[in-house]
């Protein structure tokens, strides 16, 4: 009886899965699938708040990778736009012959995903001036000329959007961060629109007040010229450095608006920097404190909730009897249950600063945790 129940088994459940087909066997399901992974920061009254990054390399300079690549990465990493900003000068090209078709190699790709890719290229030249990137160009070769003036005045008349690039590249200013006679001449013609705070892995305390100053459009870029993920730890840091602009439309001809119109803020590594007409409603939208669920021994206990992809930490300012931590790290996408030394029926307002949102040099966003 025995040996008829395994013969039976062996015939009809084991001999098919034995049984090999013949040709071709594709194995579909080891192939890694390819999908957006979205990046939680609220939009503000009125404007859609768009992700980029506008400073990239390819290969079409001393980057490492084809332009497509750099596409999939940004459809992947959740970003709206991005511009390929390769060296325009200065660096010889790794593809002898080839022209500056970054921008044509990987639009179609760009398209296809449905990111925004905006022509451009970086005009690279010793400090002083320094790294400009510029943006909206119609042609870049064009701004391969000597002078660097008549490359950034050429940009210029093409309608482009001019950043001053890592303004404290240690390379460029040892020392100090300086604001020289040439940026005073570049940004008294009216030709400098923005300034990295952020590039790589620096950021610049003056470039914050330069934009508060002078009215530049604050930015904060990867400037990546390795593969992403190669280069920067995801795991520790799952969000690329953004430059946040605020835009009324998912357009380039929108983005382009508000990036003149100096609606723009950035993200790096959980710090969020710009100006407060903008930090204040990404902020209110962001973190929310609901009515206290309990009142027990006279504590209040009550939720903060962070709806974003940014780490909040929340540092006191005063002092006072609520009990209430000095110091609170609000992870992202997360919930926490604080409580404080307070009866029901009162009204308590509790001013903390948020240590990872700056409006200013070392201007703390305030927020003001509000119980009833
Ligand atoms: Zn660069």
């Amino acid at each position: 009886m025995k040996k008829t129940l395994l013969t039976f088994c062996i015939t009809f459940l084991l001999l098919p899965l034995l049984a090999q087909k013949e040709g071709t066997i594709v194995m579909n399901d080891v192939v890694r699938q390819h999908y957006r992974q979205e990046i939680l920061i609220p939009d503000i009254p009125g404007y859609i708040a768009l992700k980029c990054d506008f400073h990239i390399h390819t290969v079409f300079s001393d980057g490492s990778v084809w332009p497509t690549v750099r596409v999939t990465e940004a459809f992947e990493d959740g970003l709206d736009a991005i511009a390929l900003t390769d060296h325009i000068e200065g660096h010889p090209k790794k593809m002898p012959g080839q022209k500056r078709t970054q921008y044509e190699v990987a639009l179609p790709s760009a398209q296809s995903y449905g990111i925004i890719l905006v022509r451009a290229g970086e005009i690279s030249r010793s400090m002083p001036p320094g790294h400009f990137n510029a943006l909206f160009l119609k042609d870049v070769d064009a701004l391969d000329v000597p002078d660097v003036m008549d490359a950034i005045g050429e940009a210029v008349r093409q309608g482009g959007f001019i950043i001053w690039n890592h303004p404290g590249w240690r390379k460029q200013q040892p020392d100090t961060t300086k604001w020289m006679k040439e940026h005073q001449a570049i940004w008294e013609k009216g030709w400098m629109h923005g300034i990295e705070v952020f590039n790589e892995k620096e950021w610049y305390p003056e470039a914050i007040q330069w934009a508060m100053e002078k009215n530049l459009a604050i930015t904060g870029n990867s400037d990546v010229h390795d593969f992403y993920e190669n280069f920067y730890d995801q795991n520790k840091y799952p969000i690329r450095p953004l430059t946040l602009v605020f835009a009324k439309e998912r357009t380039e001809e929108s983005l382009k608006e508000a990036m003149f119109a100096r609606r723009t803020a950035t993200l790096f590594f959980n710090k969020l920097v710009g100006k407060k007409e903008f930090i204040e409603p990404i902020i209110r939208q962001s973190i929310k404190v609901e009515a206290p669920h309990l009142y027990q021994d006279g504590y209040a206990y009550f939720t903060v909730k962070n709806l974003t992809d940014i780490e909040f930490t929340l540092v006191k300012t005063g002092t006072d009897k609520s009990e209430l931590p000095d110091r609170i790290v609000l992870p992202r996408r997360a919930t926490i249950v604080i409580r404080a030394k307070q009866t029901k029926g009162q009204e308590m307002v509790y001013t903390y600063n948020l240590e990872n949102v700056l409006t200013g040099v070392e201007q703390y966003y305030e927020y003001k945790i509000s119980i009833k």
